[in-house]
Formats: C-alpha cells, structure tokens, sequence
C-alpha cells in the first residue's frame, strides 16, 4: 500500500454525535496505550527545559533536539540566565545539533528576554496566566508557532489543550476522522470538542499519537499488519470492501 494510493481513496469520514465520538476516540487511545504503554512526555527535567526542547525540535528529530539540549546542559547555560548571557554565535554553535542553529539560537534567546524583561526572569508566573491570555502571548515571540506554543501550555503550564502535528493529520484522517486538508485549528477543535479537557489524558493522547505516527503509521510504507487501531481505520474499510 503505498502514500498515493491511500490518499486517492479515504473517502471515508467518520460521523458520529458527541458521546459517540467521545467512546471512538477514547478507543482508539485505550488501544494506542495498550500496544505502546505509558509515553511519560515530555521528556525534561523541568519546565525550562521542556520548552527549549520544544522550540530546539522543530522541523528536527527529538534525538537532535535531545543532543543540543545535553551541550547547552555540560555547558552550564541552561537557564534564562545563561542563554541570555552567552553570545548568539557560542549559543548557535552549541545548539548545532538540532539545525537551524542560528535562527533557533536567536528563538532562544527571545523567549528568555520576555521572561527575564516582562516577568523578571520568573517563568511560573508567565506560564500561570490564564490559558488564552498565555497562548497569545507565546504566539506573539519571535519563532514559536501554533504547536510549539500548545506543547508549551500542555507539558510546562500543565494547562488543558490539545497538541495537534503532522502525524494527527496523517493518521486520523486515515482513519477516516476528518479530511487531509485541514487547518490546524479545526484539527485542535476536533479533539478538544471531543473529548473532557483533562492535562493528563491530553499529555498521554498526543504521545501516544507520536508513537503510532513515528513507528507504525508510516508516510509512505504504513505498517498496518501491527496497526493497533487498523479495527478503526476507514483505509482498512475500503481495501476490504474493494477486496
Ligand atoms: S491501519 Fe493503522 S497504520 Fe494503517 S493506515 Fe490505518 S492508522 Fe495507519
């Protein structure tokens, strides 16, 4: 089965009302957690941390973000302090690793300035604001996006929104939840429409969606023989009705 075929032939769109939808969705997690087990997202010390790594990912593998994470570590400057006071080349330098180095060095350091010159360097204070009010300010910084400003309210404030990437749109309009070409609001509103606004079951959903997208369902060669929701999926409902 290959990408092209998949995308010429999920005419399949799911519809069912509220409660409905609740039970489908809530089984295609309790499905995912079975196979994949606890994700424990995100992966960071602390809440500093978490966002760097969130802003070092993008367009990235973890495992590089990972790595200019553990440099900026041995270097001791992982902190608003220390990336604030290192000099953009060392800091560009340090994060090579996750690419883009100079553009996420200077992302960096942007929203260590907020913190430090708006809310004198105190983080919990800014990511306590209210969910909204939060979310407009993170997306106002220089380099942080729709994702990686949800990533942020849901893994370091702990406030209750749901992640959605590229793999969600890959695989829930596979299973036939709703169309490829969707914005990324429509996606978030989907899911948060859908199921209780609650951190813990948005924090494990959106890991373990990554685990399925990142292992299983693959771009071009998806591996639906070891698909833990393939009962659910609209690609396999039409391959066994043209079968
Ligand atoms: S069965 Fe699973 S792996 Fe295959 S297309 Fe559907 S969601 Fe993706």
């Amino acid at each position: 089965m290959d990408q092209e075929w998949i995308k010429g032939t999920v005419s399949l769109i799911h519809r069912f009302d509220g409660d409905l939808m609740h039970d489908e969705l809530m089984k295609i997690y309790n499905n995912l957690c079975e196979h994949f087990g606890p994700r424990h997202w995100w992966p960071a010390d602390t809440p500093f941390e978490m966002i760097m790594g969130a802003i070092l990912t993008q367009n990235v593998s973890w495992r590089s973000a990972a790595e200019a994470i553990e440099s900026l570590k041995q270097e001791g400057i992982l902190s608003i302090e220390g990336i604030l006071s290192t000099d953009p080349v060392s800091l560009a330098a340090l994060v090579r690793s996750a690419r883009y180095h100079n553009q996420k060095a200077k992302k960096l350091q942007s929203f260590c300035g907020v913190i430090a010159g708006e809310f004198r360097g105190d983080l919990d204070e800014f990511l306590s604001q209210e969910m909204g009010t939060l979310r407009e300010r993170l997306l106002d910084i220089y380099g942080i996006g729709p994702e990686t400003a949800d990533c942020i309210i849901l893994y370091a404030a702990e406030q209750p929104i749901f992640v959605v990437d590229a793999y969600t749109r890959r695989i829930f309009s596979r299973l036939g939840y709703f169309p490829e070409k969707i914005s990324y609001e429509e996606m978030q509103h989907f899911f948060m429409s859908n199921l209780p606004r609650d951190v813990a079951l948005f924090n494990e959903y959106h890991a373990q969606i990554d685990a399925l997208g990142h292992h299983t369902c693959l771009k071009s060669k998806p591996r639906c023989g070891e698909c833990p929701v393939v009962c659910q999926c609209a690609v396999q409902t039409e391959l066994n009705t043209q079968g």
